[in-house]
């Protein structure tokens, strides 16, 4: 009987009598297989510990330690490796411990080698398949430890694999590491006001990402030593193992696009020059403070300003230094202001600084102390640069256009009266500072 599968596995055989030992080691080493012989149990599990043999071949009876014993400690070793016992014709009493231990196969004394070759070769079938199933998951783990991305797999409570790259972030040696440290995936979450887990556990949101596959989520990560800015931001793919209870992670580090991002978000509502909110920005905020105010009976006011003889300064001294005048101009608006008041770049040399919870005779009075504190500015090269201001509080028949209208009237009052000086909306009527 010549086999290929002889070639591939090994065999512990454990015989207290010297002669069937040696008869088996004959007929088995004639196939070209691997056998380790030993005498009694306590040989046997010595030998089992050093090679790992892929099957085990015992006798009962056996002096030192007998070969139910020896199994015992082999399966609690390796709980999968096939044993085959030979009994003798007393040997009954013994079945049901055998049983107990969980040996696969029983072949009846004097052992025919024929026989015992057949069993042994339906089990290395087994064993070769097995072996085969641990090298591709040998292969996938290379794989996946090569991998840049970070993944882990997790059957919804606990980390199941953690890759490479992954535990090298997280500042862990492995994953008994990663649980001691860090016990569950959750706790290296940055968790942020619109986080997709914020207020769920971590079996509710990875069955939620499963799901649905087309959203990607943003996930920030944090190792637990690091700093505020070691804070990452990944997007997270999910995906169930099928036949488990058993989920893949997969975790792409997207910092850079998120902070190009944001980055573009600030460009699309900054004025370039000066850095306060650009004319879209001011209407966006416009709209969420009029909602407010209709809501919560807030009051709100606005001024518009606008730069005096601001083509002149250009003439004069050249466009850069009338740049700088605008961003001296914002720097001084910004002093004069609350926190909570928005500041906007309307346009080329004028301004708009909306006043949330400020009435009319509030704002009024904060767009006269601006007007004296950029007239008394001694502006670097140009010295003197005045401003005109309109000033409107929202009214409840107001829209957004007709309050900014509003202060927009009020504003051209203010220039007509000579400039430099403010002037607030009342139904028709002006109010003068100088
Ligand atoms: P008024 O008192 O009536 O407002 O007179 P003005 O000269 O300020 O008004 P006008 O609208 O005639 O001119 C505005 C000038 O502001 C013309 C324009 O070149 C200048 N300006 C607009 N934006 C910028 C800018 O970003 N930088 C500089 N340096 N000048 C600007
Ligand atoms: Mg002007
Ligand atoms: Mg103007």
């Amino acid at each position: 009987m010549q086999d290929d599968r002889f070639l591939h596995i090994s065999i512990l055989y454990v015989e207290d009598e010297p002669a069937i030992r040696e008869g088996l080691q004959r007929f088995f080493q004639r196939r070209s297989g691997t056998i380790y012989l030993a005498a009694n149990g306590q040989e046997g599990l010595e030998l089992f510990e050093k090679h790992r043999p892929d099957i085990v071949v015992t006798d009962i009876r056996m002096p030192v330690m007998d070969g139910l014993t020896m199994s015992r400690k082999i399966k609690e070793l390796s709980p999968d490796i096939p044993i085959v016992i030979t009994t003798g014709h007393n040997d009954e009493e013994f079945l049901l411990k055998a049983i107990d231990v969980g040996v696969d196969k029983y072949i009846k004394k004097p052992v025919d080698f024929r026989d015992l070759m057949k069993v042994i070769l339906n089990l290395s079938s087994a064993v070769l398949y097995r072996r085969q199933l641990e090298q591709q998951n040998k292969f996938l783990r290379e794989v996946m430890d090569l991998n840049p991305n970070f993944l882990a797999t997790t059957d919804g409570s606990t980390c199941t694999y953690i890759n490479d790259s992954f535990l090298s972030f997280l500042r862990c040696t492995g994953l008994e590491d990663f649980r001691l440290r860090y016990g569950s995936l959750e706790n290296v979450f940055v968790t942020k006001d619109d986080s997709f887990y914020a207020g769920k556990n971590i079996s509710e949101w990875i069955a939620t990402a499963a799901d649905d596959r087309q959203t990607s989520r943003i996930v920030v990560m944090k190792p637990d030593s690091g700093a505020e800015d070691d804070e990452t931001t990944f997007i997270l793919t999910v995906r169930h193992v099928p036949g488990k209870r058993e989920y893949l992670l997969s975790f792409a580090d997207v910092t850079h696009l998120e902070m190009e991002k944001q980055l573009y978000m600030i460009l699309s509502m900054q004025d370039p020059l000066t850095k306060v909110y650009n004319r879209k920005k001011f209407f966006d905020e416009l709209e969420k403070e009029v909602e407010r105010v209709q809501r919560y009976q807030q009051k709100l006011s606005l001024i518009m300003m606008d730069a005096d003889y601001f083509k002149n300064i250009n003439d004069i001294y050249g466009h850069s230094v009338g740049d700088k005048v605008l961003i001296n101009l914002t720097d001084l608006i910004r002093k004069g202001i609350r926190k909570t008041d928005i500041l906007a770049r309307y346009g080329g040399e004028e301004f708009a600084v909306l006043m949330p919870g400020t009435d009319v005779e509030g704002a009024f009075e904060i767009a006269d102390r601006l007007r004296n504190s950029i007239a008394s500015y001694d502006f670097p090269v140009c010295k003197e640069v005045t401003c005109s201001f309109g000033v409107a509080e929202f009214a409840e028949t107001d829209t957004i256009d007709s309050f900014v209208q509003k202060a927009d009237i009020a504003l051209y009052e203010a220039k007509s009266k000579g400039r430099n000086n403010a002037q607030v909306f009342e139904g028709g009527s002006f109010k003068c500072s100088m």
